[in-house]
C-alpha cells in the first residue's frame, strides 16, 4: 500500500510502499511512549526501506535509544523543527522501514483486532483499551508485522 506521511510542521514529507499497513500493533515500551505516544503507546507499520522518498530530509534528526545500558542500533527519525516522530529503521534489517501510523496522512485500514505489546512496561495511569478479540503480551507478540498481516490476509 502506498503511504504518504509528514511531520506536523510540514518541513518533512515522505512516501513509501508498506507491506504491513494495518495499524494493529500498540507498543507501550518507554521508548515508543515517550518519543511518539502521549496516550501511552506508538503504532509501528511495516514498509520497504528502498521505497522511501523524503522531501525536507535536511530537517530530520535521529535518536538511538539506550536499552539496559547498551546503545540500540535502531534509528528513530523525527523532525527537528516540530519534534514529530516519523519512522524507525535498523541497520541490522536494512530492507525494513517502520513508519509511525501517527505520521501517516493516507487513510489507513481499520484493524480487525489490536495487539498490545510490552504491557509490562505500561505505567498504571494508562488504561489500555483492550477489547474482545485483542491480544495482550507483556513483551513481544508471537507474530511479526509481516506474519500477522499474512495470517489476516492483509499484506499490502
Ligand atoms: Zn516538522
Ligand atoms: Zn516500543
Amino acid at each position: 500500500m502506498y503511504l504518504e506521511g509528514s511531520c506536523r510542521c510540514g518541513a518533512v514529507t515522505f512516501n513509501c510502499d508498506a507491506y504491513a499497513p494495518v495499524p494493529y500493533l500498540r507498543c507501550y515500551c518507554s521508548i515508543c511512549r515517550k518519543t511518539d505516544g502521549g496516550g501511552g503507546y506508538a503504532i509501528n507499520l511495516g514498509a520497504h526501506a528502498d521505497s522511501l522518498e523524503v522531501r525536507g530530509a535536511e530537517n530530520l534528526s535521529v535518536y538511538s535509544a539506550t536499552i539496559d545500558g547498551q546503545p540500540s542500533p535502531a534509528e528513530r527519525r523525527f523532525c527537528r523543527r516540530c519534534g514529530s516522530a516519523l519512522w524507525v529503521s535498523d541497520p541490522r534489517w536494512p530492507e525494513l522501514l517502520h513508519p509511525f501510523a501517527s505520521a501517516i496522512d493516507t487513510p489507513l485500514p481499520t484493524p480487525p483486532q489490536t495487539v498490545h505489546m510490552m504491557l509490562a512496561d505500561k505505567p498504571d495511569w494508562i488504561c489500555a483499551d483492550i477489547r474482545d478479540g485483542d491480544e495482550t503480551h507483556d513483551g513481544y507478540p508471537d507474530l511479526s508485522l509481516r506474519d500477522w498481516h499474512d495470517e489476516h490476509d492483509l499484506l499490502g
